[in-house]
């Protein structure tokens, strides 16, 4: 019997289905980030990318008895020459040495099946359990669907749970064999976005890549990711921009704001153990919320659907004491 699908993480850098559809405002990557070259731009993303990643690795693996949906994952981050744009993909290639389709190794989770087998970031690989991947020529348009198709294969040899990997590295033929884990089925992406937002669209968590600059430690990235995590787990489907968009949930989905307020209340509150089980700090919540409402004035308002900044704080503070009230306990942390 076939086990769940694989759940594969892709780099959302430029491409469809991801929000970034040209050159990005430099605020995307985060005020005083040096962003003057498109290396500087793809090092600077992939550096949140790779948080991303982890912090979302640890989230799924600590909650995978939580969640409806799981399956095997790797903590492997993948990207590929033909996703990046015209004005990306030369450095893309310099940078990581990608080619083609041929899926490139652009962040490893700590301590995942994928940092076990020894794969390293730059890592291409050729081939899974003796099925090579296509690099598929000459480029055209960005896309996905080279990368696509390959990752198809590498689903299909991690169906027994690990796989035997040929990679190319610094020129160099290696064989790694790659494991994977259970857990929670939505991957984790970064959107390349000058706007603050996060989203769980029950498919999948995002976050803006200028939210996650504004997100100093993982602890911070871990309180938004598990309340995105958190919607998808409560099966919350209507939600998706979180900060910026949330009049457009409103006026898409016509539901009443109060239960708009209520899903956010019960996100914040499941999404804080969440993060605690995966071994952040439940306690950064507090102060995280009070500098996302000095830097983005906006939230301070109560807005359709989310509840004020003030009460919000107060409220994650309230759940952040219950937590550490059960652990001293040495209760479970069961929201
Ligand atoms: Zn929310």
């Amino acid at each position: 019997m076939r086990s769940l699908p694989l759940v594969i993480t892709l780099t959302c850098l430029v491409l469809t289905g991801c929000k970034s559809d040209g050159p990005l405002r430099p605020d995307a990557y985060g005020t005083g980030a040096e962003v003057e070259t498109p290396s500087d731009r793809l090092t600077t993303l992939n550096a949140l990318d790779a948080r991303v990643n982890a912090v979302g690795f640890r989230l799924s693996v600590a909650n995978a008895e939580l969640c409806p949906r799981t399956g095997p994952i790797t903590g492997l981050l993948l990207h590929a020459e033909s996703q990046y744009a015209d004005y990306l993909r030369e450095a893309a290639r310099e940078n990581w040495k990608l080619r083609g389709d041929l899926p490139g190794v652009a962040a490893i989770a700590p301590d995942s099946p994928a940092a076990r087998a020894g794969l390293r970031t730059g890592d291409l690989l050729l081939s899974a359990d003796g099925q090579p991947f296509q690099d598929g020529g000459p480029v055209g348009d960005a896309g996905f669907d080279g990368l696509s198709r390959n990752l198809a294969v590498l689903a299909e040899a991690l169906d027994d749970g690990s796989a035997e990997l040929v990679v190319e590295r610094d020129g160099q033929r290696l064989t790694l064999r790659l494991g994977s884990v259970a857990g929670c089925a939505y991957p984790f992406q970064l959107d390349p976005s000058a706007d603050f937002y996060a989203r769980g669209d029950g498919e999948r968590v995002f976050i803006s890549s200028a939210l996650a600059a504004l997100s100093p430690l993982d602890d911070d990235l871990a309180v938004v990711l598990g309340h995105e995590l958190a919607h998808n787990i409560l099966d919350h489907r209507a939600y998706f921009d979180e900060v910026g968009l949330a009049r457009d949930v409103l006026g898409n989905w016509g539901v009443a704001p109060w239960e708009l307020v209520r899903a956010e209340r019960e996100a914040d509150r499941v999404g804080l153990f969440l993060s605690a089980r995966a071994g952040y700090d439940p306690a950064r919540a507090g102060p995280y919320w009070r500098m996302l409402s000095g830097r983005l004035p906006h939230l301070r308002m109560v807005q359709w659907g989310h509840p004020s900044a003030g009460e919000r704080i107060r409220s994650l503070e309230r759940v952040a004491e219950e937590i550490a009230v059960l652990r001293a306990a040495g209760q479970p942390l069961i929201p």
